[in-house]
């Protein structure tokens, strides 16, 4: 059946996330590595599943080769199920993101994020990126134009609300991912399903 996707780098916050969205109580992401099989949860009067993926990237006491193992199963996962996904949503930590992916193409690395990003897009699902933790950040316009600047948007970030979904999941502040979500489905005629 349908599918909303949900993927992150492990500790964006997309445990909370899924639970402030479906209202369900689970444990996620509290041992990175350990969830390697996706988790299906049902969004309240709506005719789909959402996903939650494993977290990708860096994890205290999982090793590279590991890493890379989660990172191809979520990318098989995505591939195998491409005509069901309607949309992808990609957590980023908004304190974060923008160190983690300069760090990255400093080293000559593509960042994962970015990868991810280009990744959902190529096979063609519409993907909104769930930027998370706001409530930490100061500069707030600006933290999301350099967002959109390193995704390849051309800014300012205002004029892309069904792409860049500012939230924090903690403070239950995720109104702009749940319009975001309502206009892709909306796009693809598949608002029936709400
Ligand atoms: P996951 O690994 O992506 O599933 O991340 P978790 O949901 O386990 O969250 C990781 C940490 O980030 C926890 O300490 C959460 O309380 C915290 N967190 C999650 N969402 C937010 C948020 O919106 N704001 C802040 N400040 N912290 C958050």
């Amino acid at each position: 059946g349908a599918e909303i996707v949900f993927v992150g780098r492990s500790n964006v916050g997309k445990s909370t996330l899924m639970r402030e969205f479906t209202g369900h109580t689970f444990t996620t992401g509290k041992k990175p590595g350990v969830t390697r099989s996706p988790n299906h949860y049902d969004w309240a009067g709506a005719d789909f599943t959402f996903t939650d993926l494993p977290g990708f990237g860096f994890m205290e006491g999982v090793d590279e080769e590991a890493r890379e193992a989660i990172k191809d199963d979520i990318v098989r996962y995505i591939e195998d199920h491409s005509e069901e996904i309607l949309v992808g949503v990609l957590v980023v930590d908004g304190k974060a993101v923008i160190d983690i992916i300069d760090r990255h193409e400093s080293r000559g690395e593509i960042p994962h994020d970015v990868e991810m990003f280009h990744f959902l897009r190529e096979v063609g699902i519409p993907t909104v990126v769930a930027v998370n933790k706001m409530d930490k950040v100061e500069e707030r316009d600006d933290r999301l134009d350099a967002l959109c600047d390193r995704l390849g948007l051309p800014g300012p970030w205002q004029q892309w609300r069904d792409t860049i979904a500012p939230i924090s999941a903690k403070r239950g502040q995720t109104a702009p991912l749940r319009e975001a979500l309502e206009t892709q489905l909306r796009e693809q005629h598949r608002d029936d399903l709400l």
